[in-house]
């Protein structure tokens, strides 16, 4: 006899709070349950670096191990590791934060943005946020009590958001800016003069900013602003960096926040409740990262940029009309030309011709009508990916 007979139905349905009820599950994630069954299909979804962690930064990890390193590490982080990314942010953006009160290492850039979410947020204070925008941005935002207030972007401006739409969204209870460039999903990289312009609104309407720079180090031809570089940003803007991406560093789950001491504190105050530390053998694997990754970063650099080069010419090939993305991993090509409908195309495209890539409506409104598409896979399966993808819009183009 079970004496835990499962809770009846309405019971369960009411388990679950409403906050979360009301969040939508990931669109990134919903076709690779299929892809993962199918032979032969090629994936441009998933959107990590496909080259296993640099060798000698894995070893420091192993070394920490075999040394017995196996326990927690203060809340806030190795104060070594601390240390390198407060010297890293200043030989690259000439920043000066100081490691012990302004610099908080987190489990990523995804605990980084939901601390920053529930460290400034009250209920119903607004953070306005580009459309298409990475999926975390949102959910994020609600699960901390805010409201989401998404900014239409366009292709005719490279899906750069304009300052004068971030202003026009700006009302009373606006408490963040929360910005992702290079941008996730359109591959945008927005220029210093720009950025300029928003941090203007910023300042002009004393409203922090959120600048997730996860994808600082891929960026090609172009060069990247970090935010708080910009003058008078570094009080206002809480900078979150990591090392998923650009060192092939996802499963480590390691990065940081940099901001000022009572944001830091405050941010601190929820992870020591809510994870404690960082994994210490991914922060001693994040120090080496630092201290001698440099070169691995080009060369992987150069090797996305080879790919990226290859995808871009493909879709505008093809009839995906593309514009050039200058940073991330990513081509966000229009599939319009089809007549289907983001979903329906990927949909689609995954039955037809095993080819998987995310509908550019999971990252907001204005990405219906474009596909996001990572290219951070083998060259040959980028070539015959769009051979593949040739084929299905001869037969659905009009
Ligand atoms: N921010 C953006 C824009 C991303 O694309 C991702 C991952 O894809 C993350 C944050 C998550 O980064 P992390 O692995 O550091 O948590």
């Amino acid at each position: 006899m079970s004496a835990r007979t499962g809770p009846s139905s309405k019971h369960a349905r009411d388990v679950i709070s409403k906050r979360v009820k009301g969040i939508p599950p990931s669109g990134i994630r919903k076709f690779f349950d299929i892809l993962s069954t199918m032979e032969g299909a090629i994936s441009l979804g998933v959107g990590e670096p496909d080259f296993a962690t640099p060798w000698h930064i894995s070893e420091a990890g192993i070394y920490s191990l075999e040394k017995g390193y196996t326990m927690y590490t203060s809340n806030r982080g190795l104060l070594e590791l601390r240390q390198e990314v407060a010297r890293y942010l200043n030989r690259r953006y000439g920043l000066e934060y100081d490691p012990e009160t302004e610099i908080l290492i987190t489990v990523g850039v995804s605990e980084g943005l939901d601390l920053a979410m529930r460290a400034i947020l009250n209920p119903k204070d607004e953070v306005i946020s580009p459309d298409p925008s990475y999926v975390s941005y949102g959910p994020c935002t609600v699960l901390a009590g805010g409201e989401f207030i998404p900014v239409p972007t366009k292709v005719e401006n490279d899906f750069k958001v304009m300052a004068a739409d971030v202003e026009k969204r700006v009302t009373a209870r606006t408490k963040a800016i929360l910005l992702g460039y290079p941008n996730n999903p359109t591959g945008t990289v927005m220029l210093r003069s720009e950025l300029a312009k928003v941090a203007e609104v910023a300042r002009k309407h004393d409203v922090i900013v959120v600048s997730d720079e996860i994808y600082e180090r891929l960026v090609y031809g172009v060069e990247h602003t970090c935010f708080a570089s910009l003058p008078g940003m570094k009080e206002n803007t809480i900078l979150l960096g990591g090392f998923s991406k650009a060192y092939a560093m996802t499963g480590w789950r390691v990065g940081y926040a940099a901001a000022t001491a009572e944001i830091i504190d405050a941010m601190n105050k929820v992870h020591q409740y809510t994870m404690l530390c960082a994994p210490r053998i991914a922060q001693v694997a994040a120090i080496e990262a630092l201290k001698a990754g440099e070169a691995a970063v080009k060369e992987m650099v150069a090797d996305y940029d080879r790919r990226r080069r290859v995808m871009l010419k493909g879709f505008n090939d093809i009839g995906l009309a593309c514009f050039e993305p200058r940073g991330a991993l990513y081509c966000f090509p229009s599939v319009k030309v089809t007549g289907l409908s983001s979903d329906e195309f990927a949909e689609r495209l995954l039955k037809e011709e095993k080819v998987a890539v995310v509908p550019g409506s999971a990252f907001g409104e204005c990405g219906e009508g474009y596909v996001r598409c990572c290219y951070a896979t083998a060259l040959s399966d980028i070539e015959e990916a769009l051979r593949r993808m040739g084929r299905f819009v001869e037969r659905h183009g009009v």
